[in-house]
């Protein structure tokens, strides 16, 4: 075994079985080049809040041969299971660790990433499927404190913001419900229905006064003489006696049983054989009824024939929702359309004009090139929303008009917000900003409107 570390313009390399190891010790080292450069990474000693920064950074880049990278640990520990690593190695002998890498790399070879979703959350959806395909894993949940709904997902999570949540889930559901990736039932889940946080402490409760300061107690039915009351009254020292015939109770089941539970607030002094159950959210302090928690599944998933079929031939458009080509017309086509909406608009009709701006911030750091392709992709991601009889066209890079046929104001806002959701999703990833970066506005059009004003 030949193991050379060397060290070039400061980066550290592990070169072994003919493979270059990058060794990582930091988030500060990380840099897309070098890890293309390399054919797997090894991360150093880190503390788990820093391994998760630099897999997130890791597996947030577009490039496969950047995201898909063999990653290996000198951790041997949960961790490995909860973060998706690849092996383990104390470096000493990197031979096992050679084998995986060339089995993955191989693997990754044959991802075709020439087709890609257009929007979000397929392209979380089809980078977890290219992971699971090139590890030839099934997805399995691992339990986890430090997830908010109490399981992570491993590489999943490294793409989502704030990782776990049920946006997770979701995005899962659409793999399966597309015949995808198949699941099977692990766990279910309860989460608030104000935050998604899966920490809750479940109460029993006063349910006159809600308080927590109750007592239960044990019903005692004397069989002799029919007598009924708490076991309290019929205590006498270490004994039963019956406050009702003064007899000693002796044996469960011959003298007497315990028919029921009774229990006493001590705040209202209220005397009740049911207790009522609140779950208290320890994120966000909200108290709520159990039955208003919303109950998730977590499923472990693998691909399905169709999902492997889709790693290795790109994303179909038909597997994208609506699947149709979204009608983009020139801008001085959709005036002509929607000045026609306008004249024919009455009470009846109900068409929407819509509206997304484009922050300056991005489109400023586009280079001419840049910016028609950046008009292109934003396109094709607001067509992949919309029905086939909407329109959307575009004057620049920073604005996108939409005409709405037959919906109402209400609908075509969920749309807008869906559309603005998932553009800021993509966008802020991208670019690491929080800011609101997109702006969609709606507003029905009727017959005093003038397409001069709109566009
Ligand atoms: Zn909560
Ligand atoms: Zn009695
Ligand atoms: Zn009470």
């Amino acid at each position: 075994m030949l193991q050379v570390l060397h060290q070039t313009e400061g980066r550290r390399y592990i070169e072994s079985q003919g493979l270059r190891f990058l060794f990582l010790s930091g988030v500060a080292d990380y840099e897309a080049a070098s890890v293309k450069d390399s054919d797997a990474i090894i991360i150093g000693e880190m503390d788990r809040m820093e391994i998760s920064q630099l897999l997130n950074v890791i597996r947030r880049e577009r490039d496969k041969s950047v995201y898909l990278k063999p990653i290996f640990s000198v951790h041997q520990n949960k961790l490995q299971n909860q973060e998706g690593f690849d092996g383990f190695t104390d470096l000493t002998s990197n031979e096992s660790i050679a084998q995986v890498t060339q089995k993955i790399l191989a693997r990754i070879e044959k991802v075709n990433t020439s087709i890609v979703p257009h929007d979000y959350e397929r392209q979380v959806l089809f980078k977890q499927m290219a992971f699971l395909y090139t590890r030839d894993l099934l997805l399995d949940p691992v339990s986890s404190r430090f997830s908010k709904i109490g399981y992570t997902f491993p590489f999943m999570d490294s793409l989502l913001s704030g990782g776990s949540s049920l946006e997770l889930l979701k995005i899962l559901n659409t793999g399966v419900e597309k015949g995808l990736l198949t699941a099977r039932l692990r766990d279910r889940i309860h989460t608030c229905n104000n935050c998604h946080g899966n920490y809750i402490n479940f109460r029993e409760v006063c349910p006159k006064c809600s308080s927590v300061n109750i007592e239960s107690k044990d019903l005692v039915h004397h069989f002799k003489c029919a007598h009924v009351d708490v076991i309290d009254s019929f205590k006498d020292g270490d004994e039963l006696i019956c406050p009702k015939c003064d007899n000693k109770l002796r044996h469960i089941g011959i003298d007497y049983d315990k028919p029921s539970t009774m229990h006493e607030c001590h705040d209202c002094h209220h005397q009740f054989q049911e207790s009522g159950m609140v779950a208290f959210c320890i994120d966000c302090g909200k108290e709520e009824d159990t039955a208003n928690l919303l109950e998730n599944e977590i499923r472990s998933h693998a691909l399905t024939e169709r999902g492997e079929h889709l790693v290795l031939n790109g994303w179909e458009e038909k597997v994208q929702e609506g699947g149709q080509e979204a009608k983009h017309l020139s801008p001085d086509l959709f005036k002509m359309m929607l000045n026609l909406e306008i004249q024919r608009a009455t009470t009846e009709t109900r068409s929407v004009f819509g509206r997304f701006e484009i922050s300056e911030i991005i489109v400023s750091v586009l280079g001419e090139d840049g910016r028609e392709q950046f008009q292109k992709e934003i396109l094709g991601i607001i067509g992949s929303y919309i029905d086939r009889t909407d329109l959307v066209s575009t004057k620049s890079a920073d604005e996108y008009l939409l005409l709405f046929h037959d919906k109402t104001l209400e609908e075509a806002r969920e749309k807008c917000e869906l559309i603005e959701h998932n553009l800021t999703k993509l966008i802020a990833d991208n670019i690491n900003a929080e800011q609101d970066l997109i702006t969609g506005t709606v507003q029905p059009v009727v017959s005093d409107l003038r397409p001069q004003d709109l566009m």
